[in-house]
């Protein structure tokens, strides 16, 4: 077995579309950075990279290629999923952390914890998911930036 370990952090600005994990999320500011700008689904491709022992996501798709420039993060999760696939790994479980001060994103979790399964080729009870705040302290808890941590444990598939 092998365990890899992923962290994102985006800064929430208006006139973009907030996606987690592959779901859009209604609220009236998204993420900013790299095409989507998922979290989520970065900090999972980080974390499954991280466990097969290949470069980060700024590494393998950097936003100067032309063929990632517009990359989604759902996208380049199904790239590092084939990847891990390829490489002789399957995710055995995959334990995620979202901390937002908002929106709120616990009714959003069956929804992102579906998608990411199908995303990672799992079933959900594979996949878990907690959505935290920060308490209203730093960054985070004025509701300028949302973070995720992801560890995945993976198992040999031959
Ligand atoms: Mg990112």
């Amino acid at each position: 077995m092998r365990i890899g370990l992923g962290y994102d952090l985006h800064r929430l600005v208006t006139g973009r579309k907030l996606m987690i994990g592959g779901v859009e999320i209604p609220f009236e500011r998204g993420l900013l950075g790299h095409s989507d700008a998922d979290v989520l689904a970065h900090a999972v491709a980080d974390a499954l990279l991280g466990g097969i022992g290949l470069p980060d996501i700024g590494q393998l798709f950097p936003d100067t290629d032309p063929l990632w420039k517009d990359a989604s993060g759902e996208t380049i999760l199904r790239r590092v999923t084939q990847l891990t696939r390829e490489a002789g790994w399957a995710v055995s479980n995959l334990d995620a952390v979202l901390i937002a001060e908002q929106p709120k994103l616990v009714p959003h979790k069956p929804a992102i914890r579906a998608r990411l399964a199908e995303l990672l080729g799992v079933g959900p009870e594979h996949v878990n998911l907690k959505a935290k705040t920060a308490e209203g302290i730093g960054v985070i808890g004025a509701g300028e930036a949302i973070a995720a941590h992801v560890v995945v444990l993976l198992k040999r598939t031959d």
